[in-house]
């Protein structure tokens, strides 16, 4: 099966330190049920953060994965982390997404840890998607962001939301492509936004926004085109699928707004990543991203390694083919055989034992010896070595 059937994303949150990477996973976590126990960000508690030494630290020094499930898509969490010493972590974290999620504070807009990190995904042409977050706080602006990605980061932003209120007023957004709004009535996280009519005092920018954003998306589709110019219905699921295209060809990047913390905007946020970033297959093939066929030999990258109690775990990417419980197969760089004992999908607060990972899947393997971050898993058959990021490279300079 191509893997590009698959409803799967593997994505990462990049952000800029204290932006809300940390508030905005743990909601996603949340939202998806995967976790109801959630305590507030800095008592420790945070799922993604394994690491003692990064509870302690209040930052995210290393990548871990773990799944979620979003109206019928398998939702792969990659951690990246925030802090810019940790560039060689932040590249192979991206090494192995499919789509970013770039988190912005609303306050102070772009920063320069969020520009390293935008560029580094330049570099890996990882599709994205916008969340200016903290539109509570005081100060915060989103129409301000919006135009500093434009400005700073070099991008088309492609607006999808209008906030309605500001401030501690900030309590939903008006939804463009539907033309509807979504508002939070109270800070419990378990309540669903309610979905009325845009609010009369929006309703004017709103239609001009709108028609900007239909703009922007009618450009990637040519039956969208024409049925624009005819002042046609354009079916909302036809607009959808134009944003995906146009987010994959780096066209635009959609920009979402909320407040992770007040619980507003996070499932838009999901729907976002479904409806919006690429599925495995969706994605070129490169020499370090093979095809993702399973039925090709396998390709998988390691990407971090981490503990459970006295296993060792080694998070893998797979590329291509298959991997299962039992295998035996190639380190590449080590030049050794190596066998998969067990291999598990990594969720908020269980690890489920699976037989099976293939193309397109990350999956933590326990059993491996000798493998490194950055190995190459292949086939006996097929030996195929994939970039290796170990060496620091020079941060780059945005300035
Ligand atoms: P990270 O460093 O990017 O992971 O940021 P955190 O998620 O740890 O958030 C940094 C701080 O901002 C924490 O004190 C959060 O509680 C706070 N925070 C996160 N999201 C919001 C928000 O939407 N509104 C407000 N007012 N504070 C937020």
């Amino acid at each position: 099966m191509n893997s590009n059937d698959r409803n799967l994303r593997n994505i990462g949150v990049i952000a800029h330190v204290d932006a809300g990477k940390t508030t905005v996973t743990e909601r996603i976590l949340f939202h998806t049920g995967e976790n109801h126990r959630i305590g507030e960000v800095h008592d420790g508690s945070a799922r993604m953060d394994f690491d003692p030494q990064e509870r302690q630290r209040g930052i995210t020094i290393d990548s871990a994965a773990v799944s979620v499930q979003w109206k019928g898509a398998q939702i792969n969490i990659i951690d990246t982390p925030g802090h810019i010493d940790f560039n060689v972590e932040v590249r192979r974290a991206l090494r192995v997404l499919d789509g970013a999620v770039v988190v912005f504070d609303g306050v102070a807009g772009v920063e320069p840890q969020t520009e390293t990190n935008w560029r580094l995904a330049d570099g890996y042409g990882v599709p994205r998607i916008a969340f200016v977050n903290k539109l509570d706080r005081v100060g915060a602006d989103f129409r301000r962001v919006v135009s500093m990605i434009g400005e700073r980061l070099g991008v088309k932003a492609l607006v999808l939301q209008l906030p309605i209120g500001a401030e501690g007023g900030f309590r939903g957004v008006v939804d463009l492509l539907a033309m509807r709004s979504l508002v939070w009535p109270h800070d419990d996280a378990s309540e669903p936004p309610q979905v009325g009519a845009v609010p009369p005092e929006l309703l004017d920018l709103a239609v001009r926004e709108r028609e900007r954003l239909l703009e922007a998306v009618v450009e990637q589709d040519d039956e969208l085109l024409l049925a624009y110019l005819n002042g046609q219905a354009l079916p909302v699921e036809a607009l959808r699928r134009a944003i995906r295209k146009g987010v994959l060809a780096q066209a635009f990047v959609p920009v979402l707004g909320g407040s992770a913390y007040r619980n507003r905007g996070v499932e838009p946020l999901l729907d976002a990543v479904v409806d919006f970033l690429p599925r495995p297959g969706d994605l070129p093939a490169t020499e370090n991203r093979p095809a993702a066929d399973a039925r090709a030999p396998l390709a998988a990258l390691a990407f971090k390694l981490a503990h459970d109690g006295h296993a060792g775990m080694v998070f893998v990417r797979v590329y291509s083919g298959r991997l299962r419980r039992g295998d035996t197969v190639l380190n590449t760089v080590t030049g050794r055989v190596e066998r998969v004992s067990r291999l598990y999908e990594v969720h908020a607060d269980e690890r489920i034992d699976i037989d099976e990972a293939q193309a397109g899947d990350i999956v933590a393997v326990v059993g491996l010896k000798d493998t490194l971050t950055g190995h190459t898993l292949s086939d006996r058959a097929h030996p195929v070595q994939l970039e290796t990021i170990s060496v620091p490279e020079p941060v780059i300079d945005v300035a």
